[in-house]
């Protein structure tokens, strides 16, 4: 695994225009646009509003334990175990179910939290600090994502990325969630069937960017934000190496522009 670190002032860029790979494919969810902000946003948006305690009967904060929840649930998504209807109640229930309601008033069902969640989620496209720099510089890009057209393809407008994404691929509308090889291989056949070395896949999660890149035969940057967000670094599974690890994004101009 390489590592990025120089940094350059924005000018030393214009000056470097060729592009290392023909297809910079990149994660849309904690890699260009701020998810966890707006999650944890909403979360206590919505506890707020319908009157229950924005904690768990054992002390825990909601977004903490949602995201706990959550990311199992997404985990399984990604082995094909669930489907993503399941997966969108199945988080609330869970929650609903860890939630400090004895001095509270009792939350909504579940399906009504997973409505009111995605509608709210659907309005939210916060940015991970420097993706509008740093994305008009590497443009066209390629979006490969995990998620529902209903939330993503909004998202995506309101973001302001939109005119520098070339194509989108949604997982939802593909029928194949990444790391599957069968993701990758209607990505590849999509874009012409590209030598595999030709792309490059950039991404937050090593199970699901970082895995289905590698799996596809592309070289990978994995995004760690642990050090940006003060959190642990990410548990890294045996014999998976990404190409390049940055820990922020205006590093992508170094890897990818040449
Ligand atoms: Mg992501």
């Amino acid at each position: 695994m390489r590592e990025s670190f120089a940094l350059f002032s924005g000018d030393a860029y214009h000056t470097r225009v060729k592009r290392r790979y023909a297809h910079i494919l990149v994660d849309l969810d904690n890699t260009l646009l701020d998810f966890g902000v707006c999650e944890k946003r909403i979360q206590e948006e919505m506890a707020r509003e319908f009157g229950y305690m924005p904690r768990t009967r054992d002390g825990q904060d909601l977004t903490t334990a949602y995201r706990a929840i959550n990311g199992e649930l997404w985990r399984a998504y990604e082995r094909g175990e669930i489907a993503t209807e399941e997966l969108q109640i199945e988080r609330f229930r869970r929650l609903i179910d860890r939630l400090d309601v004895t001095a509270a008033v009792r939350p909504p069902e579940a399906w009504f939290l997973n409505m009111q969640f995605i509608k709210r989620l659907t309005a939210c496209a916060e940015l991970v600090p420097t993706a509008d720099r740093v994305v008009p510089d590497l443009a066209p890009i390629v979006a490969i994502t995990n998620g529902f057209p209903e939330v993503q393809y909004p998202r995506i407008q309101a973001s302001g990325l939109a005119r520098w994404i070339d194509r989108i691929f949604i997982s939802e509308e593909i029928g194949a969630a990444k790391p599957s090889s069968r993701f990758f291989d209607h990505v590849l056949a999509e874009l012409g069937n590209p030598d595999p070395s030709e792309c490059v896949v950039v991404g937050d999660s090593l199970t699901s960017d970082i895995a289905g890149g590698a799996g596809a035969g592309m070289d990978t940057i994995w995004f760690d934000r642990s050090v940006a967000l003060g959190s642990h670094a990410a548990h890294r599974p045996e014999g998976l190496e990404p190409t390049w690890r940055i820990t922020s994004l205006v590093q992508l101009r170094d890897i990818l522009l040449v």
